[in-house]
């Protein structure tokens, strides 16, 4: 394992890429947008596309996927007070709303947004999130699916073309060159870096039928031809600082964690809306690839100099690691499954070339049951 010369993010990122001189993708993205990006044409560009879709009928002229978090409400916030549009906010429920989360949400109507909720059948997520923890690793599989195909849907049923997202996930933490640059969504992002190489339509041979997966299912070409469905990242147009987003929303009452800093890292702002895809999510990435929330949340912090690499490696080290417990118990009756099996899954998805391993092979625990990463050395 290495690490980026500039951040802290290690080389067992999928997708990540160093250059020549051993810095990732994510770090030059971010000095190219605070040197070479002409971010005035790129906001008059965004305002001749938005000038398209305005409406002035009354009608919602976009879409806005939130969460609740600090990023969607600024994100509805932006679009209706700098630009002028009428959004729709859409919130796919997660798995397990958190009780911030749900106030958050209150936040957003009370600052004066509509809000349409899609929640979907329980019983199928169920079966669904444990094929996600069980096979893929991932007990948020589905959550991460719906965020991206529910908005859509709304997009083609509502008659509401233009879909604002947020931050392009590639250019903001590192991703294949071709999608750093995309100021849109595509479904084959959404199948390649979302979905985990496991595609929705392979639960059809499972026993799902297609109305088990609607909300699921990203509407046909046709069907968004037919609407003219665009999605953009205001990130592109604008420079995205997540930071100075929370701190514009907690300025106009939007809450962050009440419990203190998320499990796994050291911020109290980011996924709470989720009861597991802030704890478990993040440690499952963890045991798959070394490194943890508290890492993703360094290096962003890093490359705005509002932190030293030796800082952000204490950090990661102090706070990534631990079994999520919090809301462990919710998580195991949610999927109907006992601490054994919890266990061994996690197991089966640990990287045990980063984890110190006994004579025997077998994963080494301390005394709270974590296994303990390997130490790889942190260079200057
Ligand atoms: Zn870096």
């Amino acid at each position: 394992m290495r690490y980026c010369k500039s951040c802290i993010m290690p080389d067992t990122r999928p997708e990540i890429v160093f250059d020549e001189n051993g810095v990732c993708d994510a770090c030059l993205s971010h000095k190219k947008k605070e040197s070479e990006v002409d971010w005035q044409a790129r906001e008059t560009e965004f305002l001749k596309i938005l000038d398209r879709y305005r409406r002035s009928d009354g009608y919602y002229d976009c879409i806005v996927p939130v969460s609740g978090g600090k990023d969607s409400c600024y994100q509805a916030y932006t679009m209706k007070t700098k630009y002028g549009m009428n959004p729709l906010c859409v919130n796919f429920v997660p798995c397990e709303m958190t009780d911030v989360g749900q106030k958050n949400l209150v936040f957003l109507r009370d600052l004066g947004f509509d809000l349409l909720q899609i929640g979907s059948n329980r019983s199928i997520y169920r079966r669904m999130s444990k094929i996600g923890f069980e096979r893929l690793g991932d007990c948020c599989w589905p959550e991460h699916i719906g965020i991206f195909t529910a908005p859509i849907r709304v997009a083609v049923n509502y008659k509401i073309p233009l879909v604002i997202w947020g931050e392009n996930p590639q250019l903001e933490y590192g991703g294949p060159a071709a999608e750093r640059e995309s100021r849109t969504l595509r479904k084959g992002w959404l199948e390649e870096f979302q979905m985990l190489g496991y595609r929705i339509s392979d639960l059809l041979n499972e026993g799902f039928s297609e109305k088990d997966l609607y909300p699921f299912l990203y509407p046909s070409d046709e069907e968004l031809a037919q609407v003219g469905v665009t999605g953009l990242y205001l990130g592109y147009f604008t420079k995205w600082d997540g930071r100075r987003n929370m701190e514009h929303m907690v300025s106009l009452g939007w809450n962050r964690n009440p419990d203190g800093p998320c499990e796994g890292t050291y911020t109290d702002y980011e996924n709470l809306d989720c009861k597991w895809v802030g704890g478990l999510h993040d440690y499952l990435k963890f045991l798959k690839y070394g490194y943890g929330r508290a890492t993703d949340n360094a290096c962003i912090d890093i490359r705005f100099g509002r932190m030293e690499r030796l800082q952000g490696f204490k950090l990661a080290k102090q706070y990534e690691g631990s079994v999520p417990r919090r809301y462990l118990k919710d998580f195991l009756d949610f999927v109907s499954i006992d601490e054994a099996s919890f266990f061994s899954t996690l197991d089966r998805f640990t990287n045990k070339y980063l984890f110190k391993r006994g004579s025997d092979g077998q994963l080494i625990r301390n005394e709270h049951g974590d296994v303990i990463k390997l130490d790889y050395g942190f260079e200057e």
